[in-house]
């Protein structure tokens, strides 16, 4: 399978270099050249599978030409080593929790596949992934690739300027993780990450890769639980709608790929805070990226979605597009009241981002009847702990796996807010 740029559809190229380069050099987002459509008798069997022998048949369907049956069916066991329930909330109201992973987040799924594909792709050379992180990114890339072989992690962060449980998730793992911390900025940290991979010297001498968001690798997995989540639905419902809680719209992109491959999902709800520029679009506004906004569910705090042109490419256009998906946006107190009520009527507890995803999902359900709904829990509770607690009047426990990490022994090393000591640092790895 070649993969093409959003920006061009004769730029193509192969898996590896989609996968090292992440994003194509005129900016635009890889996407695969053909959706497979998955056999009909695969989606009617669907509740008779495990989550595993979904993702085989699935990813298989997208990478069969480029991977063998084996290295499919490691990656896939790589990246589902955690399960995703599906929870009954309500009435047809279902939530799929994704925060069963190692950093309590579902960024975890993307983050596991995109370390075991780039350790199958690369055999003979050793992959660095730089990455410059303000917190979360930097916790599940590192949980997300350690021990994986061949591919080493560099990650940057501002010293003193990340939480405490933040920074513990990366700087205690050791093996092939390393953090630098340095004294900067989050800014200076990405600017030095930048400029090395714009550093023709230090690139001809090794293999650098940011493994970021927008990469194919961390993407396409994404629509493995939209088929496991629907595999899972009590028999005889009609209409399926999911609610996704998005930020830069790559979750959101990955149901549609699950649509586009055969998967019966009715509609879309794209769900945001007041960063509700999709929302804005689909209502008829054109596309503007504006400056982000400060909310409660901060991870998606986002002004210029980055997957946005993954949307409009899935569907060919803008019409079909906005019959797929709805959009509804929220502030802090209506999410906030959310949590309350449905944790006194239902006794579930949501995070904020769960939360907005809810509200999209019953305002939408309110307008048309008949549908079963589910919603996306893209985190624990408790790491949004203080949110959490200041609704509900009541302390939130840190998951076991979380709170064994602040026992960790933090190592870092210093690194000056300068590049030529970065480089020299690089250099020396070899
Ligand atoms: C990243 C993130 C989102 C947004 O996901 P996108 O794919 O960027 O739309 C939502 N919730 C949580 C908890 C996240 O970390």
């Amino acid at each position: 399978m070649k993969f093409y740029s959003t920006n061009n559809k004769e730029h193509k190229v192969s898996l590896k270099e989609a996968v090292i380069k992440g994003l194509a050099p005129d900016q635009g987002l890889y996407m695969p050249e053909r959706i497979p459509t998955l056999p009909a008798d695969f989606i009617d069997q669907l509740p008779e599978r495990s989550f595993q022998e979904i993702g085989y048949e699935v990813i298989g369907a997208i990478f069969g030409e480029d991977l063998s049956k084996e290295q499919i069916k490691e990656l896939v066991d790589h990246t589902l080593a955690f399960d995703a329930p599906l929870v009954k909330v309500e009435e047809e109201v279902y939530t799929l929790e994704l925060f069963h992973g190692p950093t309590l987040a579902f960024k975890d799924f993307g983050a596991r596949f995109c370390s075991k594909l780039m350790s199958l792709l690369v055999k003979d050379e050793k992959v660095r992934v730089l990455v410059a992180t303000s917190g979360d990114t930097g916790s599940a890339v590192a949980n997300g690739f350690y021990k994986v072989p061949g591919v080493e992690v560099i990650i940057l962060y501002p010293s003193g300027k990340v939480s405490t449980l933040q920074e513990k998730q990366f700087t205690t793992l050791g093996e092939n993780i390393t953090a630098l911390e340095v004294d900067g900025v989050f800014d200076d940290c990405q600017r030095m990450v930048k400029q090395a991979f714009l550093d023709k010297d230090l690139n001809e001498s090794m293999l650098l890769t940011s493994a970021n968001s927008i990469n194919i690798a961390r993407w396409i997995p994404q629509c493995l639980y939209y088929f496991y989540a629907y595999s899972r639905l009590p028999k005889g419902h009609e209409k399926v709608v999911f609610s996704v809680p998005s930020g830069n719209f790559g979750n959101i992109a990955a149901g549609m790929l699950a649509e586009r491959m055969g998967l019966p999902i009715e509609t879309f709800v794209a769900a945001t805070n007041v960063n509700k520029i999709v929302p804005d679009f689909l209502k008829g506004v054109p596309f503007r990226p504006r400056p982000s906004l400060q909310t409660i569910s901060n991870s998606m705090d986002v002004g210029n979605p980055s997957n946005f042109y993954r949307l409009l490419d899935l569907y060919g256009d803008e019409s079909k597009l906005k019959e797929m998906v709805k959009g509804f946006f929220f502030d802090d107190a209506t999410t906030r009241e959310a949590m309350a009520t449905v944790k006194a009527a239902a006794g579930y507890l949501m995070d904020p981002h769960g939360a907005v995803a809810y509200l999209g999902l019953k305002a939408y359900m309110e307008e048309h009847p008949g549908y079963t709904g589910v919603f996306l829990e893209t985190a624990h509770p408790g790491k949004f702990g203080d949110v959490v607690e200041a609704v509900h009047q009541e302390k939130v426990t840190l998951p076991e796996r979380l709170a064994a990490f602040l026992d960790g022994q933090k190592k870092t090393k210093l690194m000056a807010n300068d590049y030529q000591e970065f480089k020299t640092y690089l250099r020396s790895k070899k």
